[in-house]
């Protein structure tokens, strides 16, 4: 059992289990490797557009995260494979603070995540996962749910291209996550287009695919990221799918596993 996509005590929206609580857990349930991807630091002329302003590690945090986790890894390496990662957001406009950024910690990691959590309307900025509230903020201020789609794909495209530097991850999270509130916000009826071309640049850049359970225990979603007919489609064109918790607690590894198909997934 392989985990790519797991938070930590550092994550300043998530719980305060320990590292050493996380890894225990990984190792009861069978895991040989698991990456700590914590919310990398947003860039400091970021404003982050969510109220309590958590949605990413502090900048002097870092060093210590990583810190903890070579020691870590070093204490657990005869029972598990840890590997120290971040999840980086990749933000329109901000490419070029996210490239100094990995340029600064990229030598220290070892496995990690690109993401899209944030989109630009005409009015700001919105981060499309945080509410239902923020969320429908988004898509009126866009014009529209198809608008949305629209523009959280293109980004998810921007982001596979852009140039990020020496050090950018590889990997691309949870590539639905605009779905996350698809109950109250039905999705267009030609969103699977979007997704499907989206794996063609995914196949063409040679990069893989966070295949995220924490969609399976959101009540509004309940299906992973992505959902099984694109995960297979993806696997069909030889794109690494690696299985993410997206934990941010230890009682929440291996969540929505049930609902993965194990058989496509990367060890
Ligand atoms: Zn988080
Ligand atoms: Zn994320």
């Amino acid at each position: 059992m392989r985990d790519g996509h797991i938070h930590s005590p550092y994550c300043p929206h998530g719980s305060s289990d320990a590292l050493k609580t996380y890894i225990e857990e990984a190792i009861r349930a069978g895991y040989h490797s698991m990456t700590f991807t914590e919310h990398a630091p947003l860039p400091q002329s970021f404003i982050d557009p969510v109220p309590s302003q958590d949605s990413g590690m502090a900048y002097n945090q870092v060093k210590h995260y990583l810190e903890d986790l070579e020691q870590l890894k070093e204490m657990y390496k005869n029972d598990i494979h840890i590997l120290k990662g971040m999840e980086v957001d990749y933000i329109q406009g901000y490419e070029e603070e996210t490239k100094q950024l990995l340029n600064r910690f990229g030598p220290l990691l070892d496995d990690s995540i690109l993401s899209v959590h944030f989109l630009k309307g005409k009015k700001g900025w919105y981060c499309i996962d945080f509410s239902p509230e923020m969320y429908k903020d988004a898509f009126q201020d866009l014009g529209g749910l198809e608008q949305l789609y629209q523009t959280y794909y293109r980004t998810l495209e921007m982001s596979v291209v852009s140039d990020l530097g020496l050090y950018k991850p590889k990997r691309i999270g949870h590539m639905t996550l605009v779905r996350k509130f698809r109950h109250l916000y039905p999705s267009p009826y030609n969103w699977h287009s979007y997704g499907s071309q989206f794996l063609d640049t995914v196949k063409a850049y040679n990069y893989e695919l966070d295949y995220n359970g924490a969609g399976m225990k959101k009540p509004h979603c309940q299906e992973t990221y992505p959902p099984l007919p694109l995960a297979r489609q993806a696997s069909s064109m030889g794109i690494p799918l690696i299985y993410g918790s997206d934990a941010h607690q230890s009682s929440a590894l291996m969540q929505g596993i049930d609902a993965v198909d194990q058989k496509i997934l990367k060890r």
